[in-house]
């Protein structure tokens, strides 16, 4: 049996197992954390349970994909659901508006309280999938790397609409132009920050992100999300993949151009094919720093990172839902703060994700767990200490204004994540969440590649490489990482 070796275990490292598993490799993972799932994992804090970084679920046939193909049946081994109310949306002048997941009731709650024409909505929504059923072949299911893609007739169709699909205009002058009402701007915006970007720069090909919320549907596993990393992580283990936990690789062993194994505490391991789940600034830094450095791909601006504030609330909020936005009055000028000055503006939009309110044993009886977190710049070396007792302050203001309620006496036990601790735990350059950001229309093809072009037998998954950053696109460079390696 030929041998797989793969650096962490973060979710496209899992994927990328499961795959090579049942390709018929004998695999071995190496993780530096004493758990599996990267940022995919879960905290306890007393009584409550959190899942510790991603908390919104698109696209679980990607995860259903992987139960396929190792001949089970998905619902068997990972139960989810399909939210009627994707996110409530909560601004200071006392507006609140649902993203129901049914179009109609959506359109109606949007004329009704906004008077933005139904009919506007509907537009844009079909705009949003028409755009990914035109890009997604291209650049979200292939290689952008290899010659065939280029050639396929699919991937060639996708190619020639784009002129068409206003990959010239950002974003938020797309929204501009199909919305009347600012606050339906500012809600179409934010599906930027999906991928750490900034909705006032990046390109409006962007706007496909939408299609996946309200099209296709926003879920929630019935365990939380970390139940995607546990349920795959077991499947993976059923396959015969083997985990070593509390191992960081610390080189990608290299010898005439052709990738051999890996050395963990100076101890070398051999193997047919080497893949790597880890952060790729990071990898040349360390696991590859003797390479060729590509140092264009490498020194691409960062996705967005978050600063997260794990509260266990004492009391319940009857008005909260699962996803809950609290809006900034001036999008533009946080935006701003976060991409251009690296700090974070004192009106933040905040996000409230609340898993007791669909999984009632994550938190006590009338409690609540609310993930609090804002999008911060990623790390430049900030005084962070001081950034987040301020941002605690302005947040805690926010939603004492929203809500009107004192919170900060609710708060019964707290944990902080912040750029700092996302690097330290999961090796993420600067805390970025997503990897590169997609700021240029360029972002798509300055990812690296999933394979090594100058090292054979070395392959690549995860965030930081193509498709890139969240959860479907990691499942997806699993999938195109191991469609390149020979069964
Ligand atoms: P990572 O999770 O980055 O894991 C990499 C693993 O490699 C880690 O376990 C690390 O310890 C290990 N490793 C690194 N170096 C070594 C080494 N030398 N040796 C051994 N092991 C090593 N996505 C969504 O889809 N929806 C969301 O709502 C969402 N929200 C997010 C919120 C937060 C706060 C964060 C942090 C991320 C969020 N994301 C979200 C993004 C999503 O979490 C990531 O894109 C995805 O989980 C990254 O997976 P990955 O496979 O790239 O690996």
């Amino acid at each position: 049996t030929k041998k797989a070796l793969i650096i962490g275990s973060g979710i496209a490292g899992i994927a990328s197992a499961i795959r090579l598993a049942i390709k018929g490799y004998a695999v071995e993972v190496f993780e530096a954390n004493s758990y599996p799932g990267g940022k995919l994992s879960e905290i306890t804090l007393g009584e409550y349970r959190f899942d510790s970084g991603p908390s919104l679920f698109t696209l679980p046939e990607q995860v259903d994909a992987l139960f396929r193909l190792a001949g089970k049946k998905a619902e068997d081994h990972f139960e989810y659901e399909k939210l009627d109310v994707a996110c409530h949306y909560f601004w200071e002048d006392g507006t609140r508006l649902k993203t129901y997941s049914d179009l109609n009731q959506f359109a109606e709650e949007v004329e009704t309280k906004l008077g933005e024409p139904a009919s506007n909505i509907r537009e844009a929504l079909r705009k949003s999938a028409f755009m990914y059923d035109s890009l997604s072949p291209l650049f979200m299911n292939r290689s952008l790397h290899k010659f065939n893609t280029w050639t396929n007739p699919h991937a060639l169709k996708s190619y020639l609409r784009m002129r068409k699909l206003g990959i010239f205009s950002t974003m938020n002058e797309a929204n501009e132009k199909q919305f009347s009402h600012p606050k339906l701007v500012q809600l179409f915006n934010r599906y930027a920050t999906y991928n750490g970007s900034n909705p006032f720069e990046t390109p409006a090909t962007l706007n496909i992100i939408p299609h996946l919320e309200f099209n296709i549907g926003a879920f929630f596993p019935k365990k939380g999300m970390h139940d995607i990393t546990q349920s795959l992580f077991k499947l993976s283990e059923e396959l015969g993949v083997k985990y070593h936990f509390g191992q960081k690789a610390d080189r990608i062993l290299v010898e005439s151009g052709e990738a051999k194994g890996i050395s963990v505490n100076d101890h070398e391991i051999y193997a047919d094919v080497v893949v790597n789940n880890m952060d790729m600034v990071n990898a040349y830094k360390t696991i590859l720093k003797d390479q060729k450095q590509p140092k264009l791909l490498l020194n691409q601006p960062k996705s967005s990172s978050a600063l997260i504030f794990y509260w266990g609330i004492k009391r319940n909020f009857p008005e909260l839902d699962l996803h809950n936005i609290f809006f900034s009055d001036n999008y533009a000028l946080e935006f701003e703060h976060i991409f251009k000055r690296g700090t974070i503006y004192e009106d933040p939009t905040v996000y409230l994700n609340i898993t007791s309110t669909h999984k009632s044993d994550d938190a006590p009886a009338d409690s609540m767990n609310w993930f609090t977190m804002v999008n911060v710049p990623n790390n430049q070396g900030q005084n962070w200490d001081q950034l987040i007792a301020e941002a605690k302050r302005n947040i805690i203001h926010k939603l004492n204004r929203i809500l009107k309620t004192d919170v900060e006496p609710l708060i019964e036990v707290e944990e902080i994540l912040d750029p700092r601790t996302i690097e330290s735990k999961t090796s993420s350059a600067r805390g970025a969440l997503y990897g590169n950001s997609s700021n240029n229309k360029f972002a798509a093809f300055l990812r690296h590649a999933n394979y090594s072009s100058s090292i054979k037998n070395l392959y690549f998954c995860g965030g930081s490489v193509h498709p890139g950053g969240g959860i479907p696109l990691c499942l997806l460079s699993a999938k195109i990482m191991s469609e390149m390696i020979e069964g």
